[in-house]
């Protein structure tokens, strides 16, 4: 098999169609600033995630940072650290505390029975992750938060496109933050989007990625800039085109994994919620120790055959360097132990079926290599 699989490789629509998509750009010279492509790009998401309030960002990370500017949030907000790293940066650089409450063991999103403990009169907000495309306990958190008065916001980042009982994720909570990075399922090179509830937020949020101007003289709020400009928009145009190819290979490596490694001893794969529609984003598996070879053993094994996987999450966010030790890792053990165990081998449209079985055969001869002492089983 050709070597260099990496973990992600972004998908690219046809060369053609993005520049046929960008030409308009030329003769209009509107680039950035809610041009046309914006607006095209915008309208077509509401309808793909089902979801009629829909503001574009930058990326991911800004559309976390700008929602939780735009609640007007303050004091503590209940999160996990079983997370991409601009999860917790977001909630630290607006100035709040982030709370960190584990993960379930099996779904590795937030602990619903884990938070109400958490709450002080100083919790303000939820902020949840659907981590690897894995949906929340939806109905818990919303339970949770009527009863203490709390915003929920989802980090969606993982689950564009999905549904849950046959509604876009976006559609629940306060607001969901998506991002539509090269990486993710569904790119804009950069990008990202709030879906929102609430028409005032949606004003604030409009203003609040334009440096808070909200008229010729007038700047309403301490903003930042978090447009998307018009280049990103046509790649999205594009690739909205192609998304639903782009999710159904997926699905296919998905199942091809599965075929290979469900009911290995000492692999654990994600059970499907049967009421969840799933985007593939990623493929996840945790390593325990009946597997016989560890995690980073795994890891260094396909890395010498060209094959690049990722240790993601670890380490978690609350045990990061740069929070000077002011968090405790080992409060959230069910987080901890999956960061160390956890590899998320690769998945992107065009890997092939072939490429899937060697990656595969490579992690089933360790587990026989541990057992047996030997490859020649
Ligand atoms: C990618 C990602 C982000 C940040 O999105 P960007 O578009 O890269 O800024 C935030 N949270 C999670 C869980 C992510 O995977």
């Amino acid at each position: 098999m050709s070597v260099n699989v990496l973990v992600t490789r972004p998908s690219m629509p046809p060369m053609d169609e993005y520049i046929e998509e960008i030409k308009d750009l030329w003769e209009s010279y509107w680039i950035t600033n809610m041009g046309e492509k914006h607006q095209i790009l915008q309208s077509q998401l509401k309808s793909y995630l089902q979801s009629d309030n829909v503001e574009l960002m930058v990326n991911g990370h800004m559309s976390l940072e700008l929602t939780l500017q735009a609640m007007k949030l303050q004091g503590e907000v209940i999160t996990t650290p079983y997370t991409f790293v601009s999860t917790t940066h977001a909630i630290v650089r607006s100035g709040l505390t982030p709370v960190f409450c584990d993960v379930d063991p099996d779904t590795y999103t937030i602990d619903t029975e884990k938070i109400e403990m958490l709450i002080t009169d100083y919790t303000s907000a939820i902020l949840p992750v659907h981590v690897y495309g894995n949906v929340c306990n939806i109905e818990e958190i919303q339970r949770i938060a009527n009863k203490y008065d709390l915003k929920v916001i989802y980090d969606a980042c993982h689950s564009f496109g999905e549904t849950y009982h046959d509604k876009g994720v976006g559609a629940y909570g306060d607001a969901s933050c998506f991002s539509f990075h090269a990486t993710k399922v569904f790119h804009s090179i950069e990008g990202g989007a709030v879906c929102y509830r609430n028409q005032e937020l949606g004003k604030r949020l409009e203003y609040l990625k334009n440096f808070g101007i909200d008229g010729p003289e007038s700047v309403q709020d301490i903003g930042a800039n978090a447009k998307m400009n018009e280049f990103s928009a046509a790649m999205g145009i594009c690739n909205l085109r192609h998304i639903e190819e782009e999710i159904q290979k997926r699905k296919k490596i998905d199942c091809r994994y599965r075929s290979h490694l469900e009911g290995v001893k000492g692999i654990k794969l994600r059970q499907e919620d049967k009421n969840v529609q799933y985007n593939y984003a990623y493929f996840p598996v945790v390593f325990e120790k009946e597997f016989g070879a560890t995690r980073n053993e795994i890891f260094d094994a396909l890395a010498r055959e060209g094959i690049v996987t990722r240790k993601y999450f670890y380490p978690i966010t609350n045990s990061l360097e740069c929070y000077h030790r002011r968090f405790d890792a080992t409060k959230t053990p069910n987080a901890l132990y999956i960061s160390k165990h956890v590899l998320t081998l690769p998945i992107y449209s065009d890997l092939s079926i072939d490429q899937v079985d060697c990656i595969c055969e490579i992690i089933l001869k360790m587990q026989r290599k541990s057992l047996y002492g030997t490859l020649e089983h």
